[in-house]
């Protein structure tokens, strides 16, 4: 690639051509800015390999938005919901009805398909121009702002300005590092394994599905091409084997569960990736004028799945708050404050919970309450699913109207499960759906 010596000025300079950067650029493009998107890694079907890729239905009004539902969809994206198995049955289901009563859901996509994919729809968008193979080196800092970079890559270095820039690169954020802001962390009590295998049958339909001992997690994940990631976290030391006995370790633990899924004939599809230490992450989403979307923002548990949908979701947050004042070149502190807020009103709740539940490996009272709750009551399962999915803060969950729901609910049922068969069928008619 061809690199110019001199400055060159944009209105938005971003780092990071991943999910949160290609959103940044895309929403920010397509309200008119003019747009430099950087990217280290020269090759646009470049990918995230450490990822399980359940994105959440919070990002489907982003994901339409963009026309990247439509993307995924051509290119065999699974709509995705979910089902947990707890210690008192399956709880789950859809978090509930689009505007023409259709199930909200996200979708599961292999980030092999999908970062190409979002990365030439930024490439395309009139306004975009994207510099791969450039790794962001330092900031180019004015009265207390960040106002820009230089990037260098094999064809030289490069001065890009703007009045805003954007970090997007990911949870080692680079451009944290060089404005001198060091992440806020809290432990994680479990790693984990993963493994992308074609023909896992699941017992209990299409839908994704989750075991939740407390301690332990594992999940299937069916993805497009007929690939499922299935994957295992379990307290700190308990994964220490030779590499090449992981896999039949981790087929032997999902042969194990209740209903479980069949593995006859699943093959393993690409590498088997270990995750041994993974603390949650969070930075303050603004820092002197520089804006922080994605992992560079908030990077917590992965057996949440939340990672991908907040990323084009803080993409769509900072483009909506900040636009039309970088465009009439008013100050953009006002926005940039806003986006800040609305980053923490949205992500904070959520992070409290996550932290809470990756420091310790056992459900606590509360989570008992309420997941023995949704085993036995639909709705209120679709209300756990919401927050699960990431549609409303936890909040709702923890409020004394909820809690005494839960309480009452447990109470009328007392040890039986019968919301089970339904999500069974329901599963069931999901995969009927499918294959026809
Ligand atoms: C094991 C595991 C499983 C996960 N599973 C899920 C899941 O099921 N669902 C979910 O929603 N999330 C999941 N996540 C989280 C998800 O992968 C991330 O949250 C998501 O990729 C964040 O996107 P991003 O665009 O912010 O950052 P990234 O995808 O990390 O992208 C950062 C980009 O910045 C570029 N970059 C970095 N430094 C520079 C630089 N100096 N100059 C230029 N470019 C640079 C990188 O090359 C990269 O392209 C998982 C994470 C892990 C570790």
């Amino acid at each position: 690639m061809e690199v110019a010596m001199s400055a060159q000025r944009f209105d938005v300079v971003v780092v990071g051509a991943s999910l949160a950067g290609c959103a940044t650029a895309i929403l920010m493009a397509r309200a008119g800015a003019k747009v430099v998107l950087v990217e280290r890694q020269a090759h646009i079907e470049a990918y995230k390999h450490l990822c399980t890729h359940f994105i959440q239905a919070s990002a489907l009004p982003v994901m339409r938005r963009m026309g990247l539902d439509k993307l995924i969809e051509q290119a065999g994206g699974v709509r995705n919901d979910a089902e947990f198995h707890t210690p008192y049955g399956w709880v789950g289901g859809s978090p509930g009805l689009q505007a023409d009563g259709q199930p909200l859901h996200g979708y599961n996509i292999r980030r092999s398909r999908l970062d190409p994919m979002l990365r030439e729809l930024a490439a395309n968008t009139p306004g975009v121009s994207l510099m791969t193979g450039l790794s962001a080196k330092a900031l180019i800092e004015r009265d207390g702002h960040i106002v820009g970079i230089e990037a260098s890559g094999p064809a030289g270095t490069v001065s890009l300005e703007a009045r805003l820039v954007v970090a997007a690169d990911g949870r080692n954020s680079e451009m944290a590092r060089l404005a001198g802001v060091k992440p806020r962390t809290s432990p994680n009590q479990r790693h984990g394994v993963l493994q992308a295998l074609r023909g896992v049958d699941l017992t209990r339909g299409t839908r994704s599905q989750m075991w939740m001992t407390g301690p332990e997690v594992a999940y299937v994940f069916p993805n497009e091409d007929g690939v499922s990631i299935v994957a295992w976290m379990a307290p700190k030391g308990s994964l220490n084997l030779p590499r090449t006995d992981l896999l039949e370790a981790l087929k032997a633990r999902i042969r194990s569960l209740p209903d479980a899924p069949r593995l006859l004939q699943a093959e393993p599809v690409g590498e088997l990736l270990a995750v041994k230490d993974f603390p949650n992450q969070w930075r303050p989403p603004v820092v002197r004028g520089m804006a922080l979307v994605g992992d560079a923002a908030t990077s917590l548990d992965y057996l949440q799945g939340i990672g991908c949908g907040w990323a084009l979701q803080s993409a769509e947050w900072l483009a909506d708050t900040v636009v039309t004042d970088l465009l009439a070149r008013r100050d953009l502190a006002p926005g940039l404050k806003a986006y800040a807020r609305t980053h923490s009103n949205i992500i904070g709740a959520h992070r409290f919970f996550i932290n809470d539940f990756a420091g310790r490996l056992w459900f606590n009272g509360m989570e008992k309450l309420l997941y023995a709750a949704g085993a036995k009551d639909a709705d209120f399962a679709r209300r756990m699913m919401r927050v699960g999915t990431r549609l409303e803060s936890p909040l709702s969950l923890v409020s004394p109207g909820a809690l005494l729901r839960a309480v009452w609910i447990n109470l009328r049922h007392g040890k039986q499960a019968p919301h089970d068969t339904r999500l069974k069928l329901e599963g069931m008619a999901e995969q009927r759906r499918m294959a026809a």
